[in-house]
């Protein structure tokens, strides 16, 4: 597991709550065992997402998304398993031990540069790196009130609660400083370098230097609040000298898919918190924000916004404001931005602020009631862009189709059909032309842009096949264990649908039939349960066993969660009472022909387990047989046992 002990797994299993999880991102009622909610994987308006508490399991009788924590997690915030653990190890408190820590203390202690490591053991390493380094330059601050940083950073006014919130510092005026600190820490030149906290001279390339000197410092974090990278602000009033000087390229600092804020900002987003996110132009902006109310602010880090913020952005929320500088170049950024955002279903609206000053500025000047005024007044993207484009086109006929047709091209961006045609008759309508021309026009855009989508989205996936560079899958599986994991699929369903299939199941499958697989043991667990009358607390355990390994289908979780619980169809109205009668006993005997299948099926894929223990059992005897000199003895008893299997094998199949 990339880098994740067992142990942590097995602490979040046991410590998480599916419900104090879940209600943490949407509103649960309770009722009766269960608790309920609209469903946040599809969209209902009478609520069939169930969560039961004492299974710490959720489904929804809508779609059929179900699991546990854990898998909400995934679903909900569209990460991989490892990144859900580390994510519910954050929100519970959970540690997780670095890797250096996790080392034994002595003897086969393995140092960067080995060979042998891996790349998430790398990785790893660079953010513990990080890390130390921001602990230690935020502590250079706090013990340097009097040194030009410090000094620096009084004048930008900032509370102490946003330099402690944001956890700013001061790299120290000095050539190797860093490079000292980390090395005592064990930490090697070569992952100094990796990391890309120090560079060679150009006319010395072994001597190296710490690339951060006599700079405020701004960590940069990832979306799981890892430290990956470092954004150093010059406090020198010379024009030559670079204003920042970010973190370059490294294993784990990927400019395009990093938010400056997103750590902090991500939780604030959802509908029952502030309901948006707010994209700011820089870091500064970002923590003005914050400190005026607005704890779901980003900025993109040392980049234009790019489709991979985007993303990660709509799987939290799908309203944004846009919260750029209020200048030319910022009107431009909102076009670009919006471009990306809105073929991604986002609803955009424009943050403008007064005498075109930035946030962190106007913060400053008139305080938060300003900033929480500008972000109040936000306009939708449309509404902006008609403003912009009508003042450049002007109102003559011809100034009026040009802006009509710039801004059927962004309306041509929109995801959504619906949203396609009501803008397209709002903006008829704010021109003073006729919609259908419009539409019209429209359909032209419209299908130049699915054109070049297309091209893009060609492009990105080409992109996406390099970096996916993955090792080879494990070996698939062969028709034969997929047909076995097939029928222990089916007959697990028959024997959680019916009770007395059990008894039946029982009789005909005896333990050495089933292997050590997770779906094998809970058919047994299944047969034992019922027949020893204990079934309330297998689903549970089945849950517990299958889930993980993601062999619960939707027709095994609508059973485990009780057919009783699932919603009844309505009747239809203006029908007699016979006709009633009448349909209810259709589907008795609906359920009863099902049932006699089920039966069915169940004796087939018993003879299916049978079978396939037969092959196996006789492969391993052929090998065996191969083996053997051709004078063994041995050989003859293996044949007669062949022979016997053949035979049983020849009448299951009758
Ligand atoms: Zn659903």
């Amino acid at each position: 597991m990339a880098g994740i002990p067992e142990e942590v797994i097995d602490t979040v299993r046991a410590r998480v709550d599916i419900v104090d999880l879940i209600q943490s991102y949407i509103p649960l009622k309770k009722q009766g065992r269960d608790f309920k909610a609209c469903c946040p994987f599809h969209s209902e308006k009478t609520p069939s997402f169930t969560v039961r508490p004492d299974r710490q399991y959720y489904h929804c009788f809508g779609c059929g998304k179900h699991g546990n924590a854990i898998s909400f997690v995934m679903e909900r915030e569209n990460v991989d398993f490892p990144t859900a653990i580390r994510l519910l190890a954050q929100k519970y408190n959970i540690y997780i031990p670095e890797e250096e820590e996790r080392r034994p203390r002595s003897g086969a202690r393995q140092y960067p540069g080995n060979p042998e490591q891996s790349y998430s053991e790398k990785k790893d390493r660079l953010f513990l790196l990080h890390e130390k380094l921001r602990e230690w330059y935020a502590m250079n601050l706090r013990n340097n009130p009097e040194a030009p940083v410090a000094q620096y950073l009084a004048t930008r006014k900032l509370s102490p609660e946003s330099i402690q919130r944001f956890s700013l510092g001061m790299s120290l005026d000095s050539w190797d400083s860093a490079m000292v600190f980390a090395k005592n820490l064990g930490f090697t030149e070569a992952e100094l370098a990796e990391g890309g906290i120090i560079k060679t001279f150009d006319d010395n390339p072994s001597k190296r230097y710490d690339l951060f000197r006599n700079r405020l410092m701004f960590p940069i974090w990832d979306e799981l609040g890892r430290v990956v990278g470092f954004s150093a602000r010059t406090i020198e009033s010379d024009p030559k000298a670079m204003k920042y000087v970010n973190t370059p390229e490294t294993p784990i600092f990927k400019k395009g898919r990093i938010l400056y804020g997103m750590h902090l900002a991500r939780s604030e987003m959802s509908d029952n918190k502030l309901g948006c996110a707010i994209l700011c132009e820089g870091q500064l902006d970002v923590i003005a924000m914050h400190a005026a109310g607005f704890p779901n602010s980003v900025a993109a880090e040392g980049t234009a916004f790019t489709p991979e913020q985007a993303r990660m952005l709509r799987r939290y929320t799908g309203r944004i404001k846009l919260a750029l500088d209020s200048d030319a170049a910022g009107t431009k950024a909102v076009f670009r931005d919006a471009e990306i955002l809105l073929p991604l279903g986002f609803d955009v609206k424009v943050v403008r602020f007064p005498g075109g000053k930035d946030p962190d500025e106007l913060l400053k000047q008139q305080g938060r009631e300003a900033i929480a005024e500008a972000v109040e007044q936000a306009v939708d993207f449309f509404e902006f862009s008609l403003r912009v484009f009508s003042e450049k086109n002007g109102s003559s006929p011809a100034g009026k189709a040009q802006t009509a047709k710039d801004i059927l091209e962004q309306i041509a961006l929109l995801e959504s059909e619906a949203a396609k045609t009501a803008y397209t008759a709002w903006l008829a309508e704010s021109l003073g032309l006729s919609s259908d021309g419009l539409y019209a026009e429209l359909v032209r855009t419209a299908r130049k842009e699915a054109e070049r989508k297309e091209r893009y989205a060609r492009y990105e996936q080409e992109r996406e096949d390099v970096r996916n560079q993955t090792p080879a899958a494990p070996a698939p599986e062969t028709q034969a264990q997929k047909r076995y994991k097939k029928a222990l699929m089916e007959v697990l369903e028959v024997l959680l649908e019916y009770e007395d299939a059990a008894v039946v199941a029982g009789e005909q499958i005896p333990p050495e039939l089933l292997d050590q697989s997770p779906l094998a043991v809970a058919v047994n667990e299944v047969i034992q349960a019922k027949m020893l009358d204990e079934w309330s607390d297998s689903p549970a355990r089945i849950i517990e066993r299958l889930e993980p390994q993601g062999l619960i289908s939707q027709e095994l979780s609508l059973l485990l969660m009780g057919k009783e619980d699932a919603p009844e169809e309505p009747i239809p109205e203006g029908l007699t009472e016979e006709q009633i009668q009448e349909m209810k006993r259709e589907k008795q005997r609906a359920l009863n022909r099902k049932k006699k299948l089920a039966l069915k099926v169940l004796s087939e894929d018993i003879n299916l387990l049978k079978e396939f223990r037969l092959n196996v059992r006789m492969e391993q005897l052929m090998e065996r047989f191969a083996r053997l000199a051709p004078d063994d003895p041995e050989k003859l008893n293996l044949m007669a046992e062949i022979g016997a299997l053949t035979r049983e094998r020849a009448a299951l199949r009758k």
